[in-house]
């Protein structure tokens, strides 16, 4: 049963778009740019649980570079040291994907390297203003995975 479930989701998986498996904004672990890396802040990020953490500038829709908790090795909690100087040393790029882009579009960007995360970004045309980005969520390769495999991977 597992396997057919598999073999369906292997088929169906490049017909849906990345908007339907993003996660979406509001449920984003991410941190400022004007942040400190102080023992709690690191504590925080710890206990998220993620390894990649967004880090906006301003507002929380303007993502501006990321954090690699691996990177954090280097930190210490004790020189408080800011997420601005931190991401400009250790800073990757990120790709940038729409929300109506194909899951099988969206693996493609993955392979071409840079990391497994993008940010789902829109336009929105608001009369009379000029159009501008917002972003939407986020996705990585896992979630992709997991529409092929169709079922939610337990992660540790
Ligand atoms: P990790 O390596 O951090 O466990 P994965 O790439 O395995 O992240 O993704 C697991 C799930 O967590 C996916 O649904 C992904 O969209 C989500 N995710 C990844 N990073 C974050 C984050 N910083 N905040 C919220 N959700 C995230």
């Amino acid at each position: 049963e597992e396997e057919g479930k598999t073999m369906a989701g292997a088929l169906q998986y490049q017909d849906k778009v990345v908007e339907e498996v993003m996660t979406p904004l509001e449920d984003v672990f991410m941190v400022s740019i004007d942040d400190k890396l102080t023992f709690d802040l690191v504590a925080e990020i710890f206990k998220s649980g993620f390894s990649r953490i967004p880090v906006y500038e301003v507002n929380e829709d303007s993502i501006v570079g990321l954090l690699l908790v691996k990177d954090l090795i280097f930190v210490d909690p004790e020189d408080e040291v800011l997420v601005r100087s931190f991401i400009q040393i250790f800073g990757r790029g990120l790709h940038v994907v729409w929300p109506d882009q194909s899951l099988g579009e969206c693996l493609r960007t993955f392979k071409q390297g840079r990391g497994h995360m993008a940010l789902v970004r829109d336009v929105v045309n608001e009369g009379g203003m000029d159009p501008r980005y917002v972003v939407k969520g986020i996705i990585t390769l896992e979630d992709i995975i997991e529409e092929i495999l169709g079922a939610e991977i337990v992660d540790e």
